[in-house]
Order: C-alpha cells, then structure tokens, then sequence
C-alpha cells in the first residue's frame, strides 16, 4: 500500500508511508485478539436506539455540532460543551490536532515505541517527529519530556507496551512544557490507568483525546473525542468545519447518545477485562511468558522459547490473531488484545499446544 505512486501524486507525499492498521480478515472467523477491540457488543440501548426510525432519516444530514451528544459527553465527564470536540475516532482527532497545532516549525515529541499512527501524522502534515527513546523495559520516564519546548503526544496507558503512568507524571509535563501543546492520548485509560482529566482546570494546553472504540464496544461506529480548554477545542473545530463537517454520522450520534445512557453495563466491562487480564498474565507466565505490567485491554508479551513471529503465526494458523511488528525493539513480543474468559482459553490453550510440539 502506497509504494505505487501515480504521476499526478503531490511531491510533498512522496515519501510518506501510510499507517498500516491491524489485520481485518474478511475470510474466515478467528479469534480475533490483534485490533483491541471490545469482546462485548455494544449495551441493549445502543442495540435499541439504532433503530429503523433512525435508519430511515438516513436521508438527512446529521447535526454537524452533535449538539445533543456533546451536552452529554460534557455532563459525564463534568465539562462544559466548549471543551468538547468531537471527530470520526480518536484518529481523526488526532489528525486534527496535529494540523492545528503543529507545522515545520512547530515540531511534534513522542516516544518511539507508541501508537503507530503519531509518526504518519507528522510526516503527513510535514511536522518534525522528535522520537524520544523510552527507558529499559518500555518505561517512560517523565524527565525526557519536560521543558521539552516543543508539542507532545503520550498514549497513557501507552501502545503497544500497556504501560501507564500516573497524572503526576503528566503534571510536570504540563507545567514544564507551558507553551506547548500535550496531547494525552487515553484510548485505553478506562482499563485501570488513572485519567489526567482533572488537571483540565489548571492547564489550558492540555487536550486530553478520548474514544468510544475500546471501553464502549463501538470501534465500528467511529466516534473520538477530546477534551481541553475552550480555545484549543475551538482551534480543532475550525479545522474540522474545513474538513468535513459532517463526518459523525447520524447512527454513530444515536449509538454514542445511548451508549452515554449505559455507563454501568461499560464499567462492569471494563471490570471483566481487568480480570480476564490478570488470568492471562498469570496462565501465560506458567507457560514460560513474560509480560508487561498492562493498565490497557491488552498485554505484550514474550516468550524465551519463541520469536514473536513465529509465534503470531503459528497462532494464526491455529485461529487465533495477534499482532506483531517485525521492529528489533519488539520482534520478540507479541500483543495480544484481552477478549472474553472464552477468547482467552482459546489464546492460552493455542500457546499451550504450540509449545508442546517444539
Ligand atoms: N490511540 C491509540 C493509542 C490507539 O491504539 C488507537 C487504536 N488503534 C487509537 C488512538 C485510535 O482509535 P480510534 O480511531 O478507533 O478511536
């Protein structure tokens, strides 16, 4: 993808390479543990709010300021609408902060083992990536960051390692970095990480980037969010009114609406997840593994006996998808998204029948 490049192509994208997302098969039904998605579907209401009445006004625009879902979203998380900004997934978001806040003379920090799509972003606006190393064992320490004078991205809990760290951390951050934007990236804060949601009202260049895709069973829906002071929200809407201004669908707004109605059946989600996370831990170290300490829906994980690669294939041909990266930081590991109790018996004994036969 992406290697082919037509004559017409702008110049300024000759040597951007695109993001490469986690395999969805069309095929055949795996054990689906590689994109960390929900093993849940999305509650009865949101089941019940998509409905046909709502199909068949499938022929009208949405409300481009989702206006309903943003008083909501402010009310759970006690904000006001100004702070909320709304796009198609945290990517999306993402991208729209990068565009607003960063160019060639505004570079971007981030470590450099994190989500895959921050160095896409950079290269795709023409953004300098400062890619601080993380310390021995996937750590991010807080002094790399701070008085870093330039903008800053940090997944807490961190991709693909699970690692988090704790809103002091981000604290320092914030206030050594005052002229600088930080985009804290909680995709999977609702798995055990603290969120740094409350230091909102002391810092106005923190943005804290949310979504609806992990805790809230919707990564098909496509809903992200942020979080920040009235001014940054008003920036990244500027930029999406010139982008697309009707880029959260209609049933996307109706599903996310409802899915703000059933924040206890998404709690006791999340509780389970936790659970069926340190039973995998646990199972997976007596099978010879050693992971990550993970506050996410996900563990990376390694095993002396087995290269990562082979091992995510030798699952796969057994049903069962994980994802990997062929980089020297992380071939040996795999990550593997935490599904139901099921979905994990499956994995471990997978792993178990692997390691037998040698
Ligand atoms: N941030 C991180 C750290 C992620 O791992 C992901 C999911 N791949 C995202 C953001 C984007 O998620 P979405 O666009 O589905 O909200």
């Amino acid at each position: 993808k992406g290697n082919l490049m037509s004559r017409y192509m702008s110049a300024r994208f000759a040597s951007l390479e695109a993001y490469v997302p986690g395999e969805q098969p069309q095929d055949k039904k795996y054990v689906k543990l590689n994109t960390n998605e929900s093993p849940f579907p999305p509650s009865p209401q949101v089941i019940a709010a998509v409905n046909r009445e709502q199909v068949g006004r499938l022929n009208l625009y949405p409300d481009p300021e989702c206006r309903r879902l943003c008083s909501k979203l402010a009310a759970c998380y006690q904000v006001k609408e100004e702070n909320v900004f709304l796009a198609n997934g945290s990517d999306d978001v993402l991208n729209f902060e990068c565009m607003a806040f960063c160019d060639s003379a505004r570079p971007v920090g981030f470590p450099d083992i994190s989500y895959g799509f921050y160095p896409v972003y950079a290269r795709l606006h023409n953004i300098p990536a400062r890619e601080i190393p993380l310390r021995e064992g996937f750590v991010l320490a807080a002094e790399d960051y701070c008085g870093l004078g330039c903008n800053i991205v940090l997944a807490n809990p961190n991709a693909p390692s699970g690692r988090a760290i704790p809103v002091e951390d981000v604290e320092k951050i914030l206030r050594t970095n005052p002229d600088h934007v930080v985009v804290v990236d909680e995709a999977y804060v609702d798995f055990g990480a603290e969120s740094c949601r409350r230091l909102l009202d002391h810092y106005d260049n923190l943005l804290v980037c949310m979504t609806f895709s992990k805790s809230r069973s919707m990564a098909g829906g496509r809903l992200g969010f942020a979080l920040g002071s009235r001014e940054l929200i008003e920036d990244l809407n500027k930029l999406k009114f010139s982008t697309n201004p009707y880029s959260i669908n209609r049933l996307t707004i109706v599903a996310a609406e409802a899915a703000l109605d059933s924040q206890d059946y998404y709690l006791q989600n999340c509780r389970t997840i936790a659970e069926n996370r340190s039973y995998t831990v646990e199972k997976l170290a007596r099978l010879g593994f050693t992971t990550i300490p993970s506050q996410a829906n996900f563990i990376f994980t390694r095993c002396s006996k087995l290269s990562g690669g082979t091992l995510y294939q030798k699952l796969k041909e057994r049903g069962v998808l994980v994802r990997y990266w062929n980089k020297p930081a992380l071939k040996d590991y795999v990550r593997v998204t935490i599904g139901s109790k099921e979905q994990m018996d499956v994995l471990l004994n997978q792993v178990q029948a692997i390691l037998e036969e040698g």
